[in-house]
């Protein structure tokens, strides 16, 4: 069953976790929050802005509370900390400055030892105890699931593991529950089929989903997941995005380009797609490199007065 009557979906900006943290060249705790700057400018109000992990695993989140201490005080916006387990979870509330918890729990055994030194179960029953521990300090807490549609290292991922986790999850009564797919492998019918599952199973609890572009059908995978009833989308400025702990994982989808589609297919998401251009070119200038987007790399459509006069002459 599709659902096309929602006209509008929320976005959660992850670029200055996901989209940075595979990055080789550190970006300056000034350039991240300027990033921030630049997407709540451009509409964004969520964003995951760090992770509490350990900085030797990742180093460019070594920043972490740096970051937190830069942060805009806006009271209409949410900024979302990841957290591994109970101490990341204390660095982040110690900040005083994160809104929200970000708890991951992997599909599989092997991709969960590698990601955080334990088991799919474990990491279900950590994800738990944080959502817990976030309540107890005042946050909310939200809870994804990573290699929903596929791991790196033991291949297809179950669909009935995916919505035994999403049960198991949602006991914790988090704010909502992500499928992620973090090495890029989902297609369009699996994720309308699991989103749909998934649903059913922890519904009225709202469905995120996480979309990495590795091998293309990201866009393709944001749109049916939409479909199917996905009320929260997470993308990354420019595409940037990648795992360290999946060997060959790509960008995210790009927050531009998932704005783009949404709003010409008349779905709103609150983002100003110029100002996410320009934040896109600037954020190029930092990374020294065009990023994976599209819809930067073309001309605006439809065509600005201004750029037409300018193109003509
Ligand atoms: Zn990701």
């Amino acid at each position: 069953m599709t659902n096309l009557c929602t006209n509008s979906i929320e976005m959660v900006e992850v670029g200055p976790r996901d989209g940075l943290q595979n990055e080789a060249r550190l970006v300056s705790t000034a350039d991240k929050l300027e990033l921030i700057d630049r997407s709540l400018a451009a509409g964004a109000r969520r964003i995951e802005v760090a992770s509490f992990v350990n900085p030797r695993a990742v180093p460019q989140m070594a920043d972490a509370e740096a970051v937190c201490v830069g942060l805009p005080r806006r009271g209409d916006v949410t900024y979302v900390g990841l957290v591994m387990n109970r101490r990341g979870a204390e660095r982040a509330v110690a900040t005083g400055r994160i809104d929200q918890l970000g708890t991951v729990s992997v599909a599989t055994d092997q991709f969960a030892m590698a990601n955080q030194g334990q088991t799919s179960d474990g990491s279900v029953e950590i994800a738990r105890e944080i959502v817990a521990f976030g309540r107890s300090v005042g946050l909310s807490a939200q809870c994804t699931i990573s290699a929903a549609f596929g791991c790196p290292f033991e291949g297809e991922v179950g669909e009935d593991r995916v919505i035994a986790m999403a049960a198991a999850l949602a006991l914790a009564d988090p704010i909502e529950i992500a499928l992620a797919d973090t090495i890029g492998v989902a297609d369009p019918a699996h994720v309308h089929r699991l989103v749909t599952r998934v649903i059913e199973v922890i519904a009225p609890i709202p469905v995120r989903v996480h979309f990495h572009n590795t091998r293309g059908t990201g866009l393709a995978n944001v749109w049916a997941a939409v479909q199917a009833g996905a009320r929260i989308v997470d993308a990354s400025l420019g595409g940037l995005g990648g795992c360290p702990f999946a060997p060959g994982a790509a960008g995210n989808v790009a927050t531009e380009d998932v704005v783009y589609m949404l709003g010409r297919a008349g779905i709103a998401t609150g983002f100003d797609l110029a100002l996410l251009i320009e934040a896109n070119h600037w954020l190029a200038g930092v990374m020294g490199k065009q990023l994976p987007a599209m819809v930067a790399k073309a001309r605006s459509f439809p065509p600005q007065p201004k750029q037409h006069k300018r193109e003509v002459a």
